[in-house]
């Protein structure tokens, strides 16, 4: 890194203008502009975790970079519960506030490591996150997908005695009903089919008769 010393021997560290360092500029900037000037919707963990996987599938595969795969343990330094004391906050503890900061960055890394193997910080990784960063805005937060709508929730009443008694005897007048209309057509067939055979009886008698 480049510094300058004065004739007293004390230094000063200049800024690094690598295009490394102006990607990761660019990037808080633009998310300092939107968090200032856009209604960007607040991360808890489950959201965090959506947002995570579509950028995952979207940059790197859905297969191999989704949050499932993470063993607990490689889990925990998203669960800290308490922030780090460095300025990016952890993101799926209680503490996540707006820290999409920390999620597009964690997230850059494990792309990072899937595409090359490497995940260190590094030019391309500072232009992966630059993308992501791009991404996020031009879908505007995935608002739709980000923010929970509130579950209507279908109260159920309960019946009283009288009611429940109610209800079964209706149920009891249509099974009764339905009897009725099958033995009513049960007597209509059998006195037709009475009728057919007395006709046949007294036509047998004739025929006898006539023989
Ligand atoms: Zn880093």
């Amino acid at each position: 890194m480049e510094s300058y010393m004065k004739k007293d021997g004390s230094t000063k560290t200049l800024f690094d203008y690598s295009p490394q360092n102006q990607n990761y500029i660019i990037v808080n900037d633009l998310l300092e502009w939107e968090q200032k000037n856009n209604d960007v919707p607040l991360l808890n963990e489950k959201t965090a975790i959506k947002v995570y996987n579509m950028i995952s599938r979207k940059f790197g595969s859905w297969k191999y970079c989704n949050l499932n795969r993470f063993s607990y343990s490689q889990k925990r330094n998203f669960i800290k519960a308490k922030p780090l004391k460095r300025v990016r906050k952890c993101w799926i503890g209680k503490d996540y506030y707006n820290n999409y900061e920390r999620l597009i960055h964690d997230i850059s890394h494990n792309l990072q490591r899937y595409r090359t193997g490497d995940d260190n910080h590094s030019s391309s990784q500072s232009i992966l996150e630059k993308e992501i960063t791009f991404w996020i805005i031009e879908n505007d937060w995935f608002k739709d997908k980000v923010i929970q709508k509130p579950k209507i929730k279908l109260v159920k009443i309960k019946p009283t005695k009288i009611e429940i008694n109610e209800t079964k005897i209706s149920k009891l007048d249509k099974t009764i009903e339905n009897q009725e209309k099958k033995i009513k057509s049960i007597m209509e067939s059998m006195w037709k089919n009475k009728t057919t055979r007395n006709r046949l009886k007294n036509l047998v008698v004739k025929q006898k008769q006539e023989k």
